[in-house]
């Protein structure tokens, strides 16, 4: 097995770490301490990485993107989950590949002005009846003399307050069969608690400002200062037929087959920020001296060193091993799950671990670390939660088993 990166990786690799440092670190103390990204800011460092080709670099070069494969997206990926998640996801858009799904004049009005930057958008699943079972949504979009009528409310959408359309997924009926959630579907793991009927769902893209579609301020969060989110409410909102993503009925076939990769740059992110805190931390550990001594020569301090070095080493293999399996087209479910699974886990216990070292002085919002050690907590609930995670592998082995 070869672990090496190629020239172009590492190429990849110092010229995003580099911007991340040289751009992005600057600002962190402010996105932190007003709680907001101002909008002049925003631009700036938009228009910043346009220029280093940064942005889009996750979509394939025939639409404009960077073309990256799997491998070289996390290790990018991962120097930007270094910095605040309000400064690289926003600033450095990555467009959902979903809108790959694009077709015909949708490829004109979303897909490719997204890819340029020239507009965002946000992707709505979650409701506040529907989050891990994404197949109980209450949100319906009714065939109507041609057009579809949405009505529902979805909650905790990130970023809808900057986006100029929602990615929205819609009941468009039922049918007979079991409940639950196909595994690719970002928050879901398929309970198959529920029997009889299923929704169906479909995806649309409806723009913002469309009549009879509100969005309201979401909720303050601990982690991702300046990153928000929102609650999106349908009151009878008429959208054409052609707003429909992908086939009627078919939203979550559209969902597994372009978002599946979705849980690798959660992974990957949990890698930059565990990296910068275990950075932080050894250094801590030789700089401060207490008794007579560097904190790191007493082995209580040395120790945990050590066994976050591993965790963080572990996760990492995982999450590459993944993303190189994916290029392959050899990955499966498990291989998304286990690496955000593990990934996630191992921040909450780094960040944790490295505030300790620091003592009192890691509470302080001084240093990044209590920065990192709040937004780790998010990485287990979004994107499907540390449960839903488990439930994936074990089913996995279970099932063939006859469990
Ligand atoms: C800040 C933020 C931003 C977000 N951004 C978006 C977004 O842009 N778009 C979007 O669609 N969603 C978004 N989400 C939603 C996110 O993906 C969900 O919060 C997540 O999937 C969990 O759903 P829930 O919060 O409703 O928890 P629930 O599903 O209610 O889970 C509660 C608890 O029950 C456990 N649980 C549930 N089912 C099972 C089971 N079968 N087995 C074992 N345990 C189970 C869970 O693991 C959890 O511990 C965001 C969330 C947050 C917090």
């Amino acid at each position: 097995m070869d672990f090496s990166l190629s020239d172009e990786q590492q190429l990849i690799v110092d010229s995003t770490r580099e911007f991340v440092q040289t751009e992005l670190y600057p600002h962190e103390q402010e996105v932190e301490e007003t709680g907001v990204l101002r909008y002049e800011l925003h631009r700036e460092l938009k228009a910043k990485a346009i220029d280093a080709g940064l942005y889009a670099a996750n979509m394939p070069t025939e639409v404009g993107g960077g073309g990256l494969d799997t491998l070289s997206w996390v290790l990018y990926e991962k120097e930007l989950g270094k910095t605040s998640y309000a400064l690289h996801y926003s600033c450095v858009g990555r467009p959902s590949n979903i809108l790959l799904a694009c077709e015909g004049e949708q490829r004109e009005r979303y897909l490719l002005p997204t890819v340029r930057g020239e507009r965002t958008e946000c992707l709505a699943l979650t409701e506040p009846g529907a989050g891990s079972d994404l197949r109980g949504m209450k949100t319906t979009a009714v065939a109507h003399g041609g057009d579809y009528l949405i009505n529902g409310t979805k909650h905790f959408i990130s970023h809808a307050d900057h986006s100029d359309y929602v990615i929205l997924f819609a009941a468009t009926g039922e049918e007979p069969g079991e409940g639950g959630v196909r595994s690719g579907v970002r928050n879901g793991a398929g309970s198959g608690v529920r029997s009889g009927t299923r929704k169906r769902i479909t995806a649309f893209l409806v723009d913002m400002g469309t009549p009879g579609f509100e969005v309201r301020a979401g909720y303050k969060n601990v982690s991702h200062r300046g990153y928000t989110n929102s609650i999106l409410e349908f009151n009878d909102c008429r959208v054409p037929r052609s707003a429909i993503l992908g086939e009627v009925d078919r939203g979550f076939d559209v969902a597994n087959t372009w978002l599946g990769a979705t849980r690798l740059q959660v992974a990957a992110g949990c890698l930059g920020r565990a990296e910068r805190a275990l950075e932080l931390a050894a250094q801590w550990a030789v700089d401060r001296v207490q008794f007579g001594q560097s904190i790191g020569k007493f082995q209580g301090i040395s120790f945990k060193l050590a066994d976050m070095a591993v965790e963080l080493r572990a996760a990492e293999l995982l999450t590459l091993q993944a993303a190189w399996r994916r290029d392959r087209k050899i990955d499966t479910d498990t291989d998304m799950a286990m690496a955000k699974l593990k990934a996630s886990e191992m921040l909450a216990m780094v960040a944790d671990e490295a505030l300790q070292i620091h003592g009192g002085m890691g509470l302080m919002s001084d240093l990044p670390l209590e920065r990192i050690w709040r937004d780790a907590r998010i990485e287990r609930i979004w994107d499907g939660t540390s449960e839903v995670q488990r439930h994936i592998i074990s089913r996995a082995m279970l099932r063939p088993l006859g469990g």
